[in-house]
């Protein structure tokens, strides 16, 4: 079949891959000049999601608690976004946390056997590190976590639960003082660089051919139809500077893989997908002493804020904002800004002092989708032509490569690897 898949970040090129390899023709379509400029872009590195990465159960956005989630609160924030923390209060209790989990670890397993055989087969490069470090700072949120340890344990993640002595045992550059509850290691490979893996397996699709990218062209409209489906380009400009005409473009099926776009290409199927536009911050930062700098990726558990060494550089991101729909254009008033980019120097202050010069630190900033349910939409929806990849929440890029297998396995009508309830929890037309 020809299949155009929208949007060059890694949902849209996992998807390629996935429809490639399953024997399909496939054509990108990505509005900016190259791939991997979106949400993409500004990942901080953490590959797949364990229980204690998800952007829901007991430890995100309790109120009244000490710890928020690192989700900074902006004026105006009513109605949807009120029920969406509503129904994310849903999945606070431990047994409804787990069962959610339970219902998403099927698509990280697949990603990650995806990941592995792309190694295999490629032996890519993407800055691949082990050494993962959560950082507990409260008892009451030490706590919390129990359950995401818990069903680490249950499905037999390698990790060690650690004291406060022990994680500074571990990492000299964590400061015993002001005291903190505990910390979580992972010593098994889990930090990358996703938009260098983006490039490289566009390299990969580029070398094996049936794949083709059309860039710097935006996406207007989709068209499904009972034979056909097609896409509008918005109109380039021609050496006078006036438009010509839309282009369009048909294949058999398309595959919706915009990122925070993805809604807005929906909309006119009247189809609204379970998800919330999250901006999300990061501090791209100097070294100020490197003998500050921790050996390896710290994540502050509560705030949800990954500090990981890229090259000469610290990256210290997370501080989301929820956003209304149509702001994920908009740029946000300066003092919400000026809050993220604060809440991420002070985590860089508490979990490795000295190590980063935060006053010349460049900020970044991308949007991304977040579900209430904290599973990603994923699969055929509103014509038989129609399918999404997107909503992949704040960690686990590497979940797209599971869920774009699924995609393949939908357009071939070949029967799918995930169980039939997680297929069915995925559903980007679930409310
Ligand atoms: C600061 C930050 C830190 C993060 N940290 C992590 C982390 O540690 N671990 C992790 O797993 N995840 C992390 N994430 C999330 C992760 O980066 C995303 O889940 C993932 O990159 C989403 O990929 P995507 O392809 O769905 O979206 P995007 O990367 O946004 O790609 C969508 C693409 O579609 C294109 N597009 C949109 N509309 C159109 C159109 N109409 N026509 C043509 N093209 C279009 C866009 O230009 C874009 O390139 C982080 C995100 C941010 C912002």
């Amino acid at each position: 079949m020809d299949v155009i898949v929208i949007g060059g970040g890694i949902a849209g090129i996992a998807t390629a891959y996935q429809l490639r390899a399953a024997g399909h023709r496939v054509c990108v379509i990505e509005r900016h000049a190259t791939v991997a400029q979106g949400a993409t872009y500004g990942h901080s590195g953490v590959v797949l999601p364990t229980p204690l990465d998800v952007w829901f159960g007991p430890t995100f956005l309790r109120h009244g608690r000490q710890s928020s989630g690192g989700v900074i609160s902006k004026a105006g924030w009513r109605g949807q976004a009120h029920a969406f923390t509503k129904r994310l209060g849903a999945l606070h209790g431990s047994e409804a946390f787990e069962a959610r989990y339970a219902l998403l670890r099927p698509l990280i397993d697949s990603a990650q056997a995806e990941l592995d055989d792309i190694d295999g087969r490629f032996q890519l490069e993407y800055e691949q590190r082990d050494g993962l470090l959560y950082l507990v700072r409260g008892n009451d949120e030490w706590s919390l976590t129990q359950p995401a340890l818990e069903l680490l344990r249950q499905f037999e993640t390698p990790h060690h639960a650690l004291s406060p002595a022990e994680c500074v045992a571990f990492d000299a550059a964590i400061p015993a003082d002001p005291p903190f509850a505990g910390g979580v290691r992972f010593e098994n490979g889990r930090v990358a660089n996703c938009p260098l893996f983006v490039k490289l397996l566009k390299q990969v699709l580029d070398t094996q051919g049936g794949v083709q990218f059309v860039t710097g062209r935006e996406v207007t409209a989709i068209r499904v139809e009972s034979q056909r489906a097609a896409v509008d380009l918005a109109p380039q400009p021609n050496e006078a500077g006036r438009s010509r005409d839309v282009d369009v473009m048909s294949a058999d099926a398309v595959v919706v893989a915009a990122g925070a776009q993805t809604p807005h290409l929906l909309a006119p199927f009247g189809l609204k997908l379970p998800a919330y536009p999250l901006r999300m911050h990061t501090l791209n930062s100097p070294v100020a002493h490197e003998e500050c700098v921790p050996h390896g990726t710290i994540v502050d558990a509560g705030k949800r804020i990954v500090i990981t060494r890229m090259n000469h550089r610290l990256r210290i991101s997370g501080a989301a904002v929820l956003l209304r729909e149509k702001e994920v254009d908009e740029a946000l008033p300066e003092s919400v800004t000026e809050d993220a980019l604060a809440l991420l120097g002070e985590a860089s202050r508490d979990w490795a002092p000295g190590a980063a010069r935060i006053s010349a630190a460049l900020a970044w900033e991308g949007v991304k989708l977040l579900s209430a349910d904290g599973l990603p939409a994923v699969g055929n929806v509103g014509h038989p032509r129609l399918f999404v990849n997107a909503g992949h929440g704040p960690a686990g890029w590497a979940l797209a490569l599971g869920s774009a297998k699924l995609i393949a396995q939908q357009v071939s009508n070949s029967a799918p690897d995930l169980p039939a309830e997680t297929i069915q929890a995925l559903w980007p037309g679930r409310d």
